[in-house]
């Protein structure tokens, strides 16, 4: 046999989604040279001298995922036992660390290639990201470190409270500023007992102002959890990068994002999981919680259908590590969910790709476009029915190698 002494691949595919939002393309040929896409041809191009062929002729290839919001220090496990020991399993580092390791490898058995954490109560991912002891993945972190929350507020699992006598940038920014970037929690949860409970803001919009700023100072985006009306405002007001939740954020707030470019990463499959978490405890549930988790899941996808056509950016985030969101497998939920709001397929992979992509300032990947990193996956069916396919990814490229 003759072997090829070059760095180029074709891969010959059946349908493209590229990552931009476009319409899949049938037949086309991607040409990948070490580690970047070389250009994207018609299937009547001619392809470059000594260059290696893959048959991928009956699969649909679209750019690997990223999850834009996860926390991977919590499994999504609905065990109180295991919850808990994740939560107050505070002496071990090295136990901590295996737990997550063992979430990238869920993520990346899911075509998860970036996962931008959420926090969590001790810098535990952004302390594993920068360890060199722990095995290297092929799935790249975004971490926070801690979040900041209001003292006596919501925010205790994923972060710490503003200290007495500082302001929020002052927390943030006195002590290690070595941070992905910042994230702070400006609202109570979204309530599964009662619909549409707005919490009152956690910081005014001063607070959230200088916050903003120093983060800018020190080249950081500001990931902002808000629920409600005002909370949201005062966060986008403030000039933050991305509203995460945004339940009940309503349609101003949105039509001020789309203007502003500040990006929404809706993260309804929390709400999902907590209506199937519901209908398998059957009668041993309040019927009134059920309705009020139906009512939930369908205002945000209704929020989200709004969203879309103001031109908002979304983003797909899962919240993986909340109860009964799985890390990887809750990816696939999301991007359904979107497309029940009312994306196209392909609208809904940029949303899980480039747009993810951006918000984690991974700019030359969440694309198939000549000069990126060359990441993408294949599934084998046509587009259309890709969202049900995304558990059964069969080829993979991560950095222009099959793996
Ligand atoms: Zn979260």
């Amino acid at each position: 046999m003759k072997t090829m002494h070059t760095s180029k691949t074709a891969y010959r595919v059946g349908w493209l989604i590229d990552g931009s939002g476009q319409p899949a393309l049938a037949n086309r040929i991607i040409i990948v040279d070490g580690e970047r896409f070389e250009a994207v041809l018609e299937p009547d191009e001619a392809l470059p001298s000594e260059v290696g062929i893959v048959d991928l002729s009956d699969c649909t290839v679209f750019p690997a995922l990223i999850d834009s919001h996860a926390h991977l220090l919590m499994s999504g496990s609905t065990d109180p036992v295991v919850r808990k020991y994740q939560l107050e399993n505070t002496q071990c580092y090295d136990d901590r660390a295996t737990i997550i390791a063992e979430h990238l490898a869920q993520h990346l058995s899911c075509g998860v290639l970036g996962v931008r954490d959420g926090g969590d109560q001790q810098g535990d991912v952004l302390r594993y990201k920068t360890d060199s002891t722990q095995p290297t993945s092929p799935v790249t972190i975004a971490a926070p470190g801690r979040a900041r929350h209001a003292p006596g507020r919501y925010g205790n699992l994923i972060g710490i409270p503003v200290e007495a006598g500082m302001s929020l940038a002052q927390s943030l920014f006195s002590g290690n500023t070595r941070r992905d970037h910042v994230k702070i929690v400006n609202s109570g949860l979204n309530s599964l007992t009662q619909f549409g409970i707005e919490t009152p803001p956690q910081f005014d919009a001063d607070d959230l102002r200088g916050a903003v700023a120093a983060a800018r100072e020190h080249g950081l985006p500001t990931m902002v959890h808000a629920n409600g009306h005002l909370p949201v405002k005062l966060a986008v007001e403030a000039g933050c990068s991305s509203i995460e939740h945004g339940f009940f954020m309503g349609r101003e707030n949105m039509r001020r994002m789309a203007d502003e470019g500040v990006v929404w990463v809706p993260t309804t499959v929390t709400m999902q999981a907590y209506q199937d978490y519901l209908a398998s405890q059957g009668h041993r549930s309040d019927p009134s919680f059920a309705e009020v988790s139906r009512k939930n899941l369908e205002h945000q996808l209704e929020q989200i259908n709004t969203a879309r056509q103001l031109g908002v950016t979304l983003a797909v985030g899962t919240d993986a590590g909340s109860p009964g969101v799985h890390h990887g497998t809750a990816m696939q939920t999301e991007i359904q969910l979107f497309i029940k709001a009312g994306f196209r397929v392909e609208a809904a992979i940029r949303c899980a790709s480039r747009n993810g992509a951006r918000l984690m300032g991974l700019l030359d990947r969440g694309k198939i476009s000549a000069g990126l990193r060359a990441d993408f996956l294949a599934v084998r069916t046509p587009p259309q029915t890709l969202p049900q396919a995304l558990h059964a990814i069969v080829y993979r490229v991560v950095n222009g190698r099959p793996t």
